[in-house]
């Protein structure tokens, strides 16, 4: 199926000739009428594709900006002692939109067209069922975690980390706004792992309906900026699906500079080995804690606060040697 950008306004004769809208869903009848509305497939496609991507990840980051400003919340916080100032969250939304309408805004104009010729449907209604979604959002989050877990440790070696990972790794203490913090050829780069899935799907499938693709977007997003927030709840998901990487997981990424590469789930770092720090480390903590039964919470977490710091002066150390430089000077957040 494929359509003339200049051609004239699309009408319900023209487009959706065959359908019944009676029979549509809420959500379907909607879904017809942006693209009816304006009239053009391609912009149709972008713009709700650029307005979805801004709208969940803005969305999904506020809530974490107003758990930082309230100090109840700090008994679930990572590193507590780390809480992101309004400058910092105003340089990183600064830098974030950047990337969006430099890099992500042209790729996804792009996307309608790529779509298309591999056989994606897009305006076509009605849209999938959550049966025929489900195999298809495993398969992308699989696809994601591995591409991510191998470009993920690429980007900490050499001119890689020195010229383009290292602006993601600014943060010890990330918060949710900084999921896409990055230059923005690591925004391409990891990106990639993101749009890969489907398009590969799509290619030998030949079966794939662009909604899927956006309930596959905002779940990643979700992922990625809860596993930026800096918080691990006893509600977190990690606590419910053991295999789940979270929060807790990529917070020791940033804090220590090594280990837990993978986004969504944890098998890659156990399989291949980058997780004995990790792990190592959360034994050190538990441990320390079973010995001092009686101390107060106040002494619990001030030896947290220096296995952290130490883990951290190591990172620094690491981030050097990764960087092939000594560091020149210590950092503070
Ligand atoms: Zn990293
Ligand atoms: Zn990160």
């Amino acid at each position: 199926m494929s359509f003339n950008a200049t051609a004239a306004p699309l009408t319900p004769e023209s487009l959706y000739a065959h359908t019944d809208f009676s029979q549509l869903s809420f959500l379907e009848q909607q879904w017809a009428a942006w693209y009816l509305w304006i009239g053009n497939p391609i912009i149709a496609t972008g713009l709700m594709s650029f307005l979805l991507h801004e709208i969940v990840y803005f969305g999904r980051s506020v809530p974490w900006i107003i758990i930082d400003a309230i100090p109840y919340f700090r008994q679930w916080k990572l590193q507590p002692n780390k809480i992101p100032t309004k400058e910092e969250q105003w340089e990183c939304t600064k830098q974030v939109l950047f990337s969006h309408f430099t890099i992500e805004l042209p790729a996804i104009w792009l996307f309608h067209p790529m779509a298309e010729n591999l056989g994606m449907a897009t305006w076509q209604v009605p849209l999938p069922d959550f049966r025929a979604m489900l195999p298809q959002l495993a398969i992308f989050f699989i696809f994601e975690d591995m591409f991510h877990y191998f470009a993920h440790q690429a980007l900490h070696t050499g001119a890689l980390y020195k010229h383009i990972h290292k602006i993601h790794h600014k943060y010890s203490a990330p918060f949710g706004l900084a999921a896409e913090y990055a230059h923005p050829a690591e925004v391409f780069i990891l990106g990639t792992g993101t749009i890969a899935g489907p398009i590969l799907y799509c290619y030998f499938a030949r079966d794939l309906h662009i909604f899927t693709v956006y309930v596959w977007i905002t779940l990643r997003l979700f992922q990625a900026i809860d596993a930026h927030s800096g918080y691990d709840f006893p509600w977190s998901l990690q606590h419910i699906v053991p295999f789940w990487s979270g929060a807790e997981h990529h917070d020791f990424h940033h804090m220590a500079f090594t280990n837990n590469f993978s986004t969504s789930f944890r098998w890659c770092d156990r399989l291949f080995g980058t997780d004995t720090k990790y792990r190592e480390y959360r034994k050190r903590i538990d441990a320390a804690k079973k010995a001092m039964k009686g101390a107060s919470e106040a002494e619990k977490k001030e030896m947290e606060r220096k296995m952290m710091d130490e883990v951290e002066k190591e990172g620094i150390r690491a981030e050097a040697e990764a960087e092939g430089s000594l560091p020149k000077t210590v950092k503070v957040q």
